[in-house]
């Protein structure tokens, strides 16, 4: 792959990147309390008070968030420490009704592990995981209710949160906009977070430093809470090109908090290094540490499902499918259930094994369905066509009853009644023709119609080989079979 490189007025520079995302653990409850977590409640009516920080309130782990963050590690290929501890974070804030966070700081509950993305096709590249801790969210302030006043609300004060650090080994703006729609996909298939960026459970603070190739790593600017991935990846861009400008200009690039202002598509200064906090980390002496034993980690392991990269192995290995479409077919699960429902389906209609009828399936699912579910907004999970009648499709293009001409026809009356494939055939008599004799009594008529363009041909005008299928096509309604079409109209030009 071709190296991303900023060129400057004095030379190159490259780009060094390091995230670390937030994810909200998808539990009903919260990480030290049972208030609900779901999005979009009225404010301030998912706390409990150990989430007000009420005096004399404890917290008490859910072990449900551990047993998810457990999934993940193990599904990252990381290191799950088999001994980890809470500590307090220590910050003054209006949304921090305890005075502090508790996170985990020096004793994480997983280490490191690596993430395989592919930011180009075929070009793939690990990036190495550094830690992930489990920490409880903070609330909301709400500056835009009152004219006097601000608000906070606590519905997300304690929600549990993993916070997957990345090593600094991206380097391009694609690599790490790879990296989190890699991550987002794994934490879906895991079931750990649900990876709604625009609803916020998961969201990125996007380090950035430059350097000239080959030399040690620059100072980072962190631009905070990133909600997508064009943001990410513009975020990075910008930040970049404004760090060389800074540097040319014989400047020092302040490492600081940023802002990334989607409204501008520009980062600005959120609070500098003379505000730098010190959390005066120490063990939350309310909370035992977490210890656990290997069959734990073996049961998280076994009740993961097949994973993406796994996933598109197998596409690739035993059906046949090209790199690229295995791809798309596994990027999220929703879209990989499609693809394997229609696949059995259709191998028990056509009496088929799975590999014989991958590729068909694959393109199909990849250029008409998402085709039609691009043009009416739609996902898979809401097709207007089910995998069943897919495969009833498909089965009717295999026996030959349908060229691939009218089957884009049926499909296309298929999205708009929902009807079965076979039903449509049979009402509007949409059977592919293959009877020799039938085909040659239009081809007969027009030749007889094109006399002119038959003597060109003959004399050596092949090109219009086409003309002569195009027509015939059209007298029989586009029902003709185009293989037959072909060998006919050969012997009848001949
Ligand atoms: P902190 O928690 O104080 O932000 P960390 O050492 O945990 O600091 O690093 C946070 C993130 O910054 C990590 O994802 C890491 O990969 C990244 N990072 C560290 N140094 C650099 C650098 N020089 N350039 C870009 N990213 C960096
Ligand atoms: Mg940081």
């Amino acid at each position: 792959m071709s190296d991303y490189r900023i060129h400057g007025e004095t030379g190159e520079w490259e780009v060094v990147i390091g995230l670390e995302v937030h994810a909200q653990v998808t539990t009903k409850a919260k990480l030290f309390s049972g208030a609900a977590t779901a999005f979009g409640a009225e404010p301030n009516t998912q706390v409990s008070l150990v989430d007000a920080a009420m005096p004399g309130m404890l917290p008490v782990i859910n072990g449900e968030a551990v047993r998810q963050a457990v999934r993940t590690g193990v599904a990252l290929n990381c290191e799950i420490n088999k001994w980890s501890r809470f500590d307090r974070k220590n910050y003054f804030y209006a949304d921090l009704p305890q005075g502090y966070q508790i996170s985990q700081f020096a004793h994480p509950i997983v280490g490191e592990g690596v993430i395989t993305v592919e930011p180009e096709e075929g070009a793939t590249k690990d990036i190495g995981v550094e830690r992930i801790h489990l920490e409880q969210d903070a609330g909301k302030s709400m500056h835009d209710q009152h004219k006097d006043y601000s608000f906070v609300d606590l519905n997300r004060s304690g929600v549990a949160l993993m916070e997957i650090v990345s090593k600094p080994d991206m380097r391009s703006p694609a690599e790490a906009g790879a990296y989190v729609r890699k991550l987002r996909s794994i934490l879906r298939y895991v079931g750990s977070c649900d990876g709604n960026m625009d609803q916020g459970s998961m969201r990125a603070d996007v380090n950035v430093s430059v350097r000239r190739p080959g030399e040690g790593l620059g100072t980072r600017t962190e631009c905070k809470n990133v909600n997508s991935v064009r943001f990410v990846e513009a975020a990075i861009a910008y930040e970049a090109q404004r760090q060389v400008e800074v540097l040319e200009a014989g400047g020092t690039v302040d490492q600081e908090t940023r802002l990334f202002d989607p409204a501008r598509m520009e980062t600005r200064p959120l609070r500098s290094k003379e505000e730098a906090h010190d959390y005066r980390y120490f063990p939350d002496p309310d909370l035992l540490p977490l210890e656990f034993d290997d069959a734990f980690i073996e049961a998280c392991r076994k009740d993961l499902p097949e994973l993406p990269d796994t996933k598109r192995i197998r596409y690739i290995e035993q059906l046949g499918i090209s790199p690229y479409n295995a791809g798309v077919l596994t990027a999220d699960q929703e879209t990989a259930a499609y693809f394997e429902l229609l696949l059995n389906e259709t191998a028990l209609k056509q009496e088929k094994e799975a590999a014989d009828i991958g590729k068909a399936a694959a393109n199909w699912i990849i250029g008409d369905l998402f085709g039609a579910l691009n043009a009416a907004g739609r996902s898979i999970t809401d097709s207007p066509i089910s995998a069943a009648q897919g495969a009833e499709l498909l089965a009717l293009i295999g026996d030959g009853t349908l060229s691939g001409r009218l089957a884009k026809d049926v499909f296309a009356i298929m999205v708009e009644t929902g009807d079965d494939p076979a039903k449509i055939v049979e009402e509007r008599g949409m059977k592919q023709v293959s009877d020799t004799g039938a085909i040659e009594a239009e081809i007969a008529k027009v030749l007889e119609a094109n006399a002119d363009k038959v003597a060109e041909y003959r004399g050596g005008k092949d090109k219009l080989f086409g003309f002569f299928v195009g027509q015939t096509m059209k007298a029989t309604k586009g029902q003709a079979n185009p293989a037959v079409v072909n060998d006919l109209l050969k012997k009848a030009l001949a």
